[in-house]
């Protein structure tokens, strides 16, 4: 009966939280390990000038390379340590070696951190940021913080404080995922973004969707007017290249350019562009 099947549901339902719960305390503590253990890796994405086909930065991606798990997604564990309050150790270190990293680059190549919201609450980042320019020896103008608008979704007295006290100290700020929220536009009202990334959601049908080529369009003009800068994130194609030209949007990063790559195969991308740059568009188009 309706009753007894229910009481089924019920106890498949409680089986479920529980087998979820002794993941997440698994992962928790082979998160805990891997600090320790030093099985974390950043990975760089180039971000590109589409005019020039220049490089101007890279996105530092974290990885993580656990013995028996294998390759786990930041998007599978980030969640985990956010939690676990394991982010603002863990972030200390991305911070650490994506500017210790970048410090071999030439000067004039920017490097770009995910910073979690959760490391916005306590008031230990400004400080974690400025330990990491200072031992890295990093150019403040060099490190740009990428943050999403959940940064703005609670205690937003806090936030603007930590806000003001990074902008403080030199680096620049993008919004990260831009137009995935509620309410994107009145976060860049708030506060002064340098640049704005593009959602990689809507570059995934621009050619095929007028709408997300409608909202691409307007983004590129909102910054343009606003004296932000544009990047347009998952850009795969070359048809979605050539629509970003067109649209006057500066920047692009996506698999088109380069997928995220290691510390030494960047020094290897770089030491390459600098005889010939980036094929932004084929010659024969
Ligand atoms: P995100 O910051 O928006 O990073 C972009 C994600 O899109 C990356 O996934 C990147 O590998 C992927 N991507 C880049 N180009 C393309 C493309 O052309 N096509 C497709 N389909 N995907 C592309 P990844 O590395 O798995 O990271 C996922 C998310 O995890 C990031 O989104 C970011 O929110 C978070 N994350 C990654 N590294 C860190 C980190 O060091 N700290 C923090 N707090 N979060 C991080
Ligand atoms: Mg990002
Ligand atoms: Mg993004
Ligand atoms: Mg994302």
């Amino acid at each position: 009966c309706a009753k007894q099947e229910g009481r089924g549901q019920f106890r498949f339902f409680e089986a479920d939280m529980d087998r979820r719960m002794r993941d997440f305390q698994a992962m928790e503590r082979d998160l805990r390990e891997a600090i320790q253990l030093n099985q974390f890796e950043l990975y760089f994405q180039p971000m590109v000038h589409i005019a020039s086909g220049s490089i101007s930065g890279y996105e530092a991606l974290v990885r993580w390379h656990h013995p028996t798990r294998g390759f786990v997604s930041p998007a599978d564990f980030i969640p985990v340590a956010e939690e676990a309050g394991l982010i603002h150790e863990l972030g200390s270190w991305i911070l650490d070696e994506a500017c210790r990293i970048a410090m071999t680059w030439p000067s004039h190549i920017v490097v770009s951190v995910n910073i979690s919201p959760i490391q916005f609450g306590g008031v230990g980042l400004p400080l974690a940021v400025a330990s990491a320019l200072s031992k890295s020896g990093l150019p403040c103008e060099r490190l740009m913080l990428e943050i999403t608008e959940g940064v703005f979704l609670n205690d937003s007295d806090h936030t603007m404080m930590i806000l003001a006290q990074l902008k403080a100290l030199g680096v620049s700020f993008a919004m990260d995922d831009f137009g995935t929220g509620y309410s994107s536009l009145s976060y860049i009202r708030k506060f002064p973004f340098d640049r704005i990334k593009i959602d990689q959601s809507f570059l995934r049908d621009l050619s095929d969707n007028p709408e997300s080529l409608a909202i691409v369009r307007a983004v590129t003009n909102l910054c343009r007017d606003l004296g932000m800068k544009t990047t347009a994130e998952g850009v795969e194609t070359i048809e979605q290249v050539t629509i970003l030209q067109r649209l006057g949007c500066g920047y692009a990063q996506g698999y088109h350019f380069g997928r995220p790559m290691t510390a030494s195969a960047v020094l290897e991308q770089l030491a390459d562009v600098a005889h010939r740059p980036l094929k932004v568009v084929s010659s024969h188009s």
